[in-house]
């Protein structure tokens, strides 16, 4: 038997299970993304596991959506989190708002029981931060969600209009996503509007659908897919789209992809595949890594940064005064053509001029 005596602090912290590699990358990882700190909750009650990451409140209160979704490990869960709450982080810079990002990523149990006893749970979680991180919904929450949490803690937006909460910020996303793809269109393709551009939209659900929507109305041509068909069929019926197995999309000749489904779609085994010469969507995190962007732009194929063009959303929630808001889901089309130059002069990749203006915008902050 070893003597407690001849222990080193760490030996006694984990005397019995010595960390993984596992557990030593999550912390490396949580220094390479610039951390900010990240919290666990726990309650077998209601079967609750959720975390919430926050990256940053250099701005201001760390806002950010909060995911019920099914996860394959923990790993994946935190690694989720943490990458979201970072994008948050630089949505909200890059849109001039004063906030920072935080995430919550709730794992979704085999059943919710009691979904009211779940989201008080997961409220007096976000209660105890004391407002550092202000949740929203996400992928698997909705407004209703949040007019439960409402009632344990004020610092939740996106609550149903009963309540006189903005309800759901897709609408207004689509809207940011749609000045994107004007912005894309004009700076690579040139043009005032966007007849006959051919869009192909991966995934048409809260934001897929009514982009759809915007951009049949300015005259697009779209294609689209979704593993839910009905969705795909709403858009053929409504809008004149050709719907497509969503395998296929990536071959699809377009001028714009948008990715409107997942992260992580613009990866090794897409990327050559792609035939657009645009690549502009609501999903967060596309890239599978940073230089996935450089091999867009090295293909001379336009990425517009998915921070930027997903901004709408949070904007939405972070500005009450209607026309502010509204002026500022319009601005994503200059903040993108300023990103768009930027990038032919220095040649860097949009995603690296997109991330050098916020560390900028960042270090300003801390200089006040
Ligand atoms: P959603 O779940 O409502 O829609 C996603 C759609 O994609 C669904 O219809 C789903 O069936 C479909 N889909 C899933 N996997 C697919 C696949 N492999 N191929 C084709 N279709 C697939 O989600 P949403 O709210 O519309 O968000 C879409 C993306 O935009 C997400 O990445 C989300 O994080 C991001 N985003 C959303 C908002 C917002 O306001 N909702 C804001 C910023 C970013």
């Amino acid at each position: 038997m070893r003597s407690a005596a001849k222990r080193t602090s760490t030996q006694v912290l984990f005397d019995e299970k010595p960390p993984t590699n596992e557990d030593l990358h999550l912390f490396e990882l949580a220094a390479s993304l610039g951390f900010g700190d990240v919290h666990f909750k726990l309650d077998p009650a209601v079967d609750l596991q959720a975390i919430v990451a926050i990256h940053s409140t250099r701005l201001g209160p760390a806002l950010g959506g909060c995911r019920l979704l099914p996860y394959p490990s923990t790993e994946a869960a935190v690694l989720d989190a943490m990458r979201l709450a970072r994008g948050m982080t630089y949505k909200a810079a890059i849109s001039g708002l004063p906030q920072g990002g935080g995430k919550a990523v709730l794992i979704l149990p085999p059943y919710i029981k009691d979904r009211e006893a779940y989201f008080e749970s997961f409220a007096r979680f976000v209660d105890e931060l004391g407002g550092r991180y202000i949740t929203a919904v996400d992928s698997g929450t909705s407004p209703a969600d949040m007019d439960i949490v409402a009632r344990y803690t004020s610092h939740v937006a996106c609550t149903s209009a009963s309540l006189a909460g903005t309800g759901d910020p897709s609408p207004h996303t689509a809207l940011g996503v749609c000045r994107a793809i004007e912005a894309a269109v004009r700076f690579k393709l040139g043009g005032d509007d966007l007849a006959d551009i051919h869009v192909a939209i991966q995934g048409v659900g809260h934001v897929g659908y009514p982009l759809a929507r915007e951009l049949h109305n300015r005259g697009a041509r779209l294609t689209v897919c979704d593993v839910n068909p009905a969705a795909s069929e709403r858009c053929v019926e409504e809008f004149g789209a050709t719907a497509v197995a969503s395998e296929r999309i990536y071959d699809v000749p377009c001028d714009v992809f948008a990715p409107c489904a997942l992260g992580a779609v613009i990866n090794d085994a897409t990327i050559g595949r792609l035939h657009a010469r645009i690549v502009a969507g609501a999903a967060n995190n596309q890239l599978e890594d940073v230089r996935q962007g450089d091999v867009l732009h090295r293909r001379g194929i336009l990425y517009a940064p998915d921070y930027v063009v997903n901004a709408g959303g949070i904007i939405q929630i972070a500005l009450h005064d209607q026309s502010a808001m509204h002026a500022k889901i319009m601005a994503i089309y200059d903040t993108l053509t300023r990103i768009f130059e930027e990038s032919v002069k220095t040649g860097e990749a949009p995603h690296r001029v997109a991330d050098s203006m916020v560390e900028s915008i960042l270090q300003s902050a801390d200089r006040r």
